[in-house]
Formats: structure tokens, sequence, C-alpha cells
């Protein structure tokens, strides 16, 4: 291999290898780490001391020594066409979605505004350092291509779908059963495994499909068993009292989902608050993965995730922003608010366990591991410099910790994108957080 195709990176260096609620040896921690990648993909990681004799002659070390080296963040629910009502009042799910959403995703029948909110909204995840997202496009097919084509030129990781959408909305954003499954089918030739992107089958939750769109739905979950499905489940108690009337016979909500097939890995349900035992033990049997949305929770007022009775049944669990219903595009924000959420219900996350969740936790939920979420020999090198100095009080506090889990838990608590002092992609740089 020529040296061109070599990079190396030097900095403090974190990653997981399993989850730190179920393992004691949950992560690989070098004070003094290297990154070696090779071709886009992780060559090597561990203790700069030992690896940097194995480089070749002349190999450029980036030094970014003071600060730490992750994989960068997998955030797995949220809505690009909601960009631009993030932080919208409204008293409830319901309301903000007539009175906020449906508007503003009319707009994106135009492939021009879809391109120019795409552009935007890959410029926030990278200064956030999410490096890959599962996204909710609009019910527009135009607005898959216009995302995927702005993500692709970037060459990042990323999962998105239509909004599929027969009923119980606006006429202008209404597709039919057979124009969804249609429409949704031809994204999945286009667009799934093309480069680095990834479809996902995307209902946008029960009560805006019928019977025969969500049966279409499960045909094509089955047809093609390495997409994934993304929708909405048991976010709030007027939408789940709601299910119960549009669905009499279903036992419960996910049961709804459940019984057209839309339960299996890759499977990504979005909230999965108001579930009960049979629920969680479902999504274990499954493994159907749970994306936990605390600031669109805690925003709309939909209720508490209970992490202890989730990580009891075993159900995979990752994090995710919700935006526009969420209120950072952060993924520290975000671990921010789930800190607390979990606090409320009376469960603890420690620090370690939201980096994991937010990273090799996200990657196994979505049948990723090994691609992405870790530094394990081969994955893509997606991976952020965090600094742990980025604010006046930041610098001040991590100034005083005394073990790795102070450390994250005053970046989780105290960091935003300011924290972010690069982000790259297949060993690509794609953000540099600009001098302020
Ligand atoms: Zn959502």
């Amino acid at each position: 291999m020529s040296s061109q195709d070599l990079q190396a990176y030097r900095a403090s260096l974190l990653h997981f290898l399993a989850d730190p609620a179920f393992s004691d040896q949950s992560h690989d921690w070098h004070e003094d780490g290297l990154l070696i990648v090779a071709d886009g993909k992780v060559q090597a990681a561990g203790d700069y001391a030992s690896l940097h004799a194995t480089l070749p002659p002349g190999t450029v070390v980036h030094d970014y020594s003071g600060k730490l080296l992750m994989p960068g963040f997998i955030d797995t629910h949220l809505h690009y066409p909601q960009t631009d009502m993030i932080a919208s009042p409204a008293e409830g799910l319901l309301p903000w979605l007539e009175t906020y959403t449906f508007p503003v995703e009319s707009k994106f029948g135009d492939p021009v505004h879809g391109a120019g909110v795409a552009e935007f909204f890959l410029d926030e995840l990278l200064r956030c350092g999410t490096t890959t997202a599962m996204v909710y496009c609009s019910v527009h097919p135009q607005s898959v291509d216009a995302f995927f084509t702005a993500s692709e030129r970037r060459g990042l990781r990323m999962v998105a779908g239509k909004v599929m959408m027969d009923r119980n909305c606006p006429d202008f954003l209404r597709d039919t059963a057979e124009s969804s499954a249609r429409d949704t089918e031809a994204l999945i030739q286009r667009w799934h495994n093309h480069g680095r992107s990834l479809y996902a089958i995307t209902p946008r939750f029960a009560p805006t499909s019928t019977e025969e769109q969500l049966h279409l739905a499960g045909e094509l979950a089955r047809a093609y068993p390495d997409t994934f499905i993304q929708t909405h489940v048991s976010e709030n108690e007027a939408e789940c009292a709601w299910v119960r009337e549009l669905f009499p016979k279903s036992r419960s909500y996910i049961d709804v989902y459940d019984s057209y097939g839309m339960m299996r890995p890759r499977a990504m349900y979005g909230h999965c608050i108001w579930f009960d035992e049979r629920d969680r033990r479902r999504m274990a049997e499954t493994q159907s993965a749970a994306a936990i949305c605390p600031t669109s929770n805690l925003f709309l007022g939909s209720g508490l995730f209970d992490f202890e009775l989730a990580d009891k049944a075993g159900v995979p669990l990752s994090l995710a922003t919700d935006v526009g219903g969420g209120t950072s595009f952060s993924m520290l924000q975000t671990m921010n608010e789930a800190y607390k959420v979990a606090r409320l219900g009376g469960s603890y996350l420690p620090a370690l366990r939201m980096f994991y969740l937010a990273t090799l936790g996200a990657a196994r939920a979505m049948r990723l591991e090994g691609t992405i979420g870790n530094f394990a020999a081969g994955a893509e090198a997606d991976f952020i410099v965090v600094d742990p100095q980025a604010t006046p009080l930041l610098q001040r506090r991590t100034g005083r910790v005394e073990s790795l889990e102070e450390l994250l838990f005053a970046l989780a608590l105290l960091g935003d994108d300011r924290a972010i002092a690069a982000t790259y992609s297949a060993g690509r740089r794609v953000h540099v957080r600009s001098p302020s």
C-alpha cells in the first residue's frame, strides 16, 4: 500500500466493544492513542507507543493530542423535511403535526427545495458529529432522491426513506397504498446499497396508513429483507387511543405492525414509550429496535422512556434526536436529556452507556456492526474529534475530572456542536469547526 492511502491520527481514543450495561469489558480507551486509516477503513486502533512504529516511514500523523477521537455518532430517527420547523410551539403531537409539520412537508414536491434543505441538514449533522442517521423524507419520492444525491456527494453512510401516508392527512400529502408501494420499490432499487446509501421502508405511523398500505409495506419488507423499516410507535397517549380506535382487532399499537410482518431485524421503532411487557418481549424476540428520542418526548410532553424495563426485556436500544419534534441535532444534547429522562423514571444511565448507545449500540440495533459504530479493523472510518475544552465551562470542568466516566459525563451534559472539532467520513474530513 502506498503511504498516500494511509492516514494516522493521534489523540485520546475511545470506542466500544460491548454494551457497558451487560459487560465489564465494554470499551477500549487509550489516553495516548493512534487511529490508522487505510483507504477509508480502519486498519488499526490502539496505543500510540505500540502502533506508531508500524507506520511506513514518511506517514503523516495528524496530531489531535488533548482531544478525543471516537466513532461518529449515529442518530436513528429524525426528519429532514422538518429542519425548518424545529422549535415550533404546539400543544402536543397531533396539533403540532397539523399546524407545522404537514404544511412544511408539502414543499418537498419541489426537488430544488428538497436539495437545499438536504444540504443544510447534512451540514448540521456533521457539525454535531453525526455521521450516520436514519432519516424520514417526505411523502414525495423526489425528496428521497434529493436527500441521497446530497449524502452520496459527501460519501456518507445514510439510511432514508419516503414516508408512506394514505389517510388522516391533508390531500396534498396523501399517496395511495398502490402508489406508495410502487414508489418505495423503485426507490429501493435506485438507492438501497447504492454506494453507502441504505433504504428504509417508512410508513409514517399506523394512523396515517390504511390496512392495505401496511399490508403492502409488510410485503416489501419481506421481499427486501436487508432493507430497513422505520416508523413511530406508542409516542403519546392520545395517539395510542387513536390507534386503538382505528385498529380495534390489534392487541396493542406495536401489534398493528407485527400483524403486517414489520417486526424484524433492521426495523427501527421511534419512541416506544407506552409499551407493556408483551410489547417489549416482542421487540426482543424479533430483534426490532427502539429509537429513544428524549428531547422530542420532553418537548411534546409525550412521556418518559423506561430504560430499566427495556433492558430487562432485552430490547435493542439506540438514541435519536427526532428533529423537528426533537429540539437539537446534537447527540450530546440528546444524551443530556436521556440522562434526565432515565432519572425521572428511577433508572441511571452512565455516560459510558450513553456514548455506547450513540455509536456501537446503534450500529448493532441497525445490524451494521463491523461496518460502522466502532474502530474494529475493516470498519468504515467514520469518526469525530471531540474537544473537551470547547467552551470556557467545559474547559474548567473537564480540567478537574478524575475518570473517563466523569469526562464523558461532562461532555454529554455540557457539550453540543461546539465540542465537535472535526468530523470524518470514510477517512475524509467532512467538517471542521470554524475558529470562533
Ligand atoms: Zn419522528
